[in-house]
């Protein structure tokens, strides 16, 4: 059997990320699920992640591996740690699975200095997928043979797609490592960090999946990042723009590029939590018909640290043509992508993360003087950028002033404000040092009252 079109058979594929991959009890509650419902048959797992605060993630422990390696430092004992971590698993799970030759041939080439950092670190997904589908009784099914990057470093969907379709499918189901892919060259080529949920997103697409299920350590998406707000709400239902908005502007429990395979296909997509297999979680599609709580209408409230606010102003700028332009090429020149441009009438700003305008500051900042000749020209650093993001914030005035209103009256200073054209979010800018200040006062005026 392969995994051509499917004609009746409902399926669903559901992804297992770090925290439910971290120990031999994760994968017994994994299997439960899955024997819960024979529909989900394709299972997409990430390295083991932490089993407790202070652990380490598999990943990490293999960046650090290849740290030591560059600099000639032997990493015997992180390799053994990451080895007895899925050798640990597999002898507690009373597995049949020889995994040492594997390890010991990594070891070598380790040793050798004959791998690169991305084959070295896709192991950690590589060795989850063998163990669970020897649990599971499923086929192992690489990601290297299917998700095909182009020489770029985007993924050729359409080749994928096809290769993932033309996988024979010998036993019940199918167990796919995250994270990686293939060069054309058939080097191994990695997402950034959490792009298992990309694997996940692409398998669902290849395979015209019922329902792509993310299985995390939270019960959804919740309103705001539990780091930082205390037991915040789940959110029911997202729109895949709004979880787009979310995830880029900083809330990480979905990598933020996972999004465009499903919604190409209008796979609808949901979050679930391994710990809590009966809560429903948040289920993500186009829209919604019900309006299950017409009282919300701020759907999440994220954010991210250290961006840089370039601002400029001119007199008559708003009559003069072509200034944002020449602030734009000269950004453009140093191939530094901009996130907002926040303007009045005779200024505009910038705002772009500090790391990427770190290096080029000074000749950026004089080829913007000479070239847009600005009356006053000046750099923020140390700015947090916080969106609230909601589908239907469009349709209420006042929203903008209760936010504003609510961060006055704690004394937290704005930077910067900005509305996008969908009115899908309010950004604004604050200083670093308000940034999870400025996220609790805003989910305690709009949740709790
Ligand atoms: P996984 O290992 O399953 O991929 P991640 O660590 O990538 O899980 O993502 C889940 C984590 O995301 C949660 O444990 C939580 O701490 C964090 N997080 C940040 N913001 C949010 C949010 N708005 N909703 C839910 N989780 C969030
Ligand atoms: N293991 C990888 C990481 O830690 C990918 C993932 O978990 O999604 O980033
Ligand atoms: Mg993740």
């Amino acid at each position: 059997m392969g995994f051509g079109p499917r004609e009746e058979q409902k399926m669903k594929v559901v992804k297992f990320g770090g925290s439910s991959m971290a120990d031999a009890g994760q994968y017994r509650k994994i299997r439960e699920i899955l024997m819960a419902d024979p529909e989900r048959r394709v299972v997409v797992v990430s390295a083991a992640g932490k089993r407790f605060s202070g652990d380490h993630k598999l990943t990490d422990l293999l960046y650090l591996c290849y740290a030591h390696i560059q600099y000639g430092v032997d990493c015997s004992g992180i390799f053994e740690m990451i080895a007895s971590r899925y050798l640990d698993i597999r002898d507690e799970l009373g597995l049949d699975l020889c995994l040492e030759p594997e390890l010991a041939e990594l070891k070598k080439r380790i040793d050798a200095k004959n791998i690169s950092q991305e084959e070295l670190v896709s192991r950690g997904e590589y060795f989850s997928a063998k163990l669970m589908a020897a649990y599971l009784g499923f086929q192992f099914v690489d990601a290297a043979d299917w998700v095909k990057f182009n020489m770029d470093g985007t993924v050729n969907q359409e080749e994928s797609y096809e290769a993932l379709r033309h996988q024979a499918l010998l036993g019940y189901g199918a167990v796919i490592p995250g994270f990686y892919g293939c060069m054309p060259d058939g080097t191994i080529h990695t997402f950034s960090r959490g792009g298992s949920d990309i694997t996940g997103a692409l398998a669902a697409a290849a395979l015209d999946a019922d329902v792509y299920e993310n299985w995390t350590d939270v019960s959804g998406i919740l309103m705001a990042d539990p780091r930082i707000v205390d037991d915040p709400q789940a959110i029911p239902e997202v729109t895949y723009d709004e979880l787009r908005e979310l995830s880029y502007s900083g809330a990480q429990v979905l990598h933020e590029d996972s999004i465009f395979p499903v919604r190409e296909k209008n796979i609808p997509v949901n979050i679930r939590n391994t710990n809590q297999p009966d809560a429903p979680g948040t289920m993500i599609r186009a829209s919604f018909e019900m309006d299950q709580d017409p009282d919300r209408f701020i759907t999440g409230i994220t954010g991210k640290k250290d961006f840089s606010i370039i601002s400029l102003s001119k007199r008559g700028m708003s009559n003069q043509v072509g200034v944002l332009r020449k602030v734009l090429t000269v950004l453009e020149r140093h191939n530094i992508s901009v996130d907002y441009v926040p303007n009045g009438i005779d200024n505009v700003s910038v705002v772009l993360p500090t790391h990427s305008i770190e290096r080029d500051l000074y000749t950026i900042m004089a080829e913007i003087k000479k070239e847009a000749e600005p009356d006053t020209l000046d750099v923020h650093h140390h700015i947090a950028v916080v969106a609230a993001v909601g589908r239907k914030m469009a349709f209420r005035p006042g929203i903008s002033g209760k936010i504003f209103a609510a961060l006055g009256e704690s004394g937290i200073n704005i930077r910067m404000i900005n509305q996008g054209p969908d009115e899908l979010n309010i950004i604004f800018g604050v200083d670093n040092k308000d940034f999870k200040e400025a996220i609790r006062v805003l989910y305690n005026s709009f949740v709790t009252k």
